[in-house]
């Protein structure tokens, strides 16, 4: 039996980045940036105005009190997106508006709501110091910083930035194609009554989900019966695609048969009994790729069972497919929690325990979704997160423990 992270570390040696494309700004949002972003410009590109007011020389203000007010001359007027006709000479005051370029001669600005006007003098009752509401020029961005890295997962702040150094396209990681194939003889798809013997395909549609999760695009490879050559048929099918994902089938049963059909593929095999629960043995392969000179196609077999899969999809599948998609980081962040009542893992294995999160007084609180049986997809469906639970271990009630988050809580 290996442990999870040797499993996962054997699995990623053998995943290599695709290459990148370049695609239009606002579509590469969720998108893994491909290229450094070195900034070619000083943002703001001038110092400018913060308020609408005066733009004045601090020189002219000092002691400056309600009393003996400065008297500036109002001589010139900026609004945003126009300059100066020419710089503030010492005595004088210009009108300014927010975003407007501070003229020459100008290092401060005074709020509209601070002064009053006699006639065309200001009337400024208090000093203003050097930079007082000025944005000085590179403030947010200087030329030449590194303002993100490759890897980076593309957010909506970062389309402004990207917008802001004028970038119309950037490119980003290509995207995965993930066949997904599930196998069985009791499995009936959507669309289809249900039979005697028979159980509805549900590893199929959680998979698929959980590959656009992992910023990858799904493609359907069906659902196998349990015959060697459907099930290389369909693989076969899938060869076009980046990575492969099958579920069930792979256990020593006599109706087994993906690994069988690995082997046909010519695929270099490994199984692994995985020091985990839920999860049965994984099976990791690579087989040669439909065109010569591309990557060997990396294929998971997962465990059938609905609430193993997607388990195991996480562990296993979700890093290598961010691997390939260029992220830098590659695994779900997790904390650390309080259980909220004991949570106990009987078994030997270390496991992976459905748990919900709620606030608590000593941060987040973590608490067991019911029956954890790898078939009780219920339990998935009210879980925020995996405790992470050596084996034969109860976490008592207060105590802490890691909490892989599968969402956004
Ligand atoms: P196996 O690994 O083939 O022994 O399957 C383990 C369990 O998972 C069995 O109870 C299967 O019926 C169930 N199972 C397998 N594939 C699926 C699927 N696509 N959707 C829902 N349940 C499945
Ligand atoms: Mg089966």
């Amino acid at each position: 039996m290996i442990s999870v992270e040797e499993a996962l570390e054997q699995i990623l040696s053998r995943i290599h980045p695709l290459g990148e494309e370049r695609v239009g700004l606002v579509e590469s949002l969720h998108r893994v940036l491909a290229e450094r972003i070195v900034s070619p410009r000083d943002i703001p590109p001038w110092p400018n105005s913060s308020m609408d007011g005066y733009a004045l020389r601090s020189a002219d203000t000092q002691g400056a009190s309600g009393d003996r007010p400065a008297r500036l001359r109002v001589a010139g007027r900026i609004a945003a997106g126009h300059i100066a006709e020419r710089a503030l000479r010492p005595g004088e005051a210009f009108r300014i508006f927010t975003g407007a370029p501070l003229p020459d001669g100008a290092d401060g600005v005074v709020p509209q709501e601070d002064v009053s006007l006699a006639g065309d003098e200001l009337v400024v009752p208090r000093p203003v110091a050097a930079g007082d509401s000025v944005r000085p020029r590179g403030e947010d961005i200087r030329a030449g910083d590194v303002v993100l890295e490759p890897g980076h997962l593309i957010g909506a702040a970062d389309v402004g930035v990207l917008a802001t150094l004028g970038r119309p396209q950037v490119s980003v990681a290509r995207r995965p194609t993930v066949g997904v194939l599930s196998t069985g003889d009791e499995l009936v798809d959507l669309g289809s009554a249900i039979g005697p013997g028979q159980i509805p395909n549900s590893n199929t549609y959680s998979l698929m989900a959980q590959v656009i999760e992992a910023g990858a695009q799904p493609v359907n490879l069906g659902v196998a019966r349990d015959r060697l050559e459907d099930i290389e048929a369909r693989l076969s099918w899938g060869r076009g695609c980046d990575l492969l994902i099958s579920s069930a089938g792979v256990s020593v049963g006599d109706h087994d048969f993906v690994k069988a059909a690995l082997s046909r593929l010519g695929a270099q095999q490994h199984l692994w009994l995985v020091n985990m629960r839920p999860g049965k043995p994984i099976t990791f392969a690579t087989i040669p790729p439909a065109m010569p000179g591309a990557h060997a196609v990396p294929v998971f077999g997962l465990p059938g069972n609905p609430v193993s899969a997607m388990v195991t999809f996480e562990l296993f599948v979700r890093p290598a497919i961010r691997r390939m998609a260029g992220h830098a980081r590659l695994q779900r962040p997790a904390i650390r929690a309080r259980a909220a009542e004991a949570i106990a893992n009987p078994g030997r294995r270390r496991g992976y325990l459905r748990v919900a999160l709620s606030a608590g007084d000593g941060g987040p609180a973590a608490r067991l979704t019911g029956n954890q049986g790898s078939g009780i997809l219920r339990s998935m469906v009210a879980a925020d997160g995996l405790a992470v639970v050596p084996g034969d271990t109860t976490i008592a009630a207060g105590e802490p423990v890691e909490v892989i988050l599968l969402r956004e809580v």
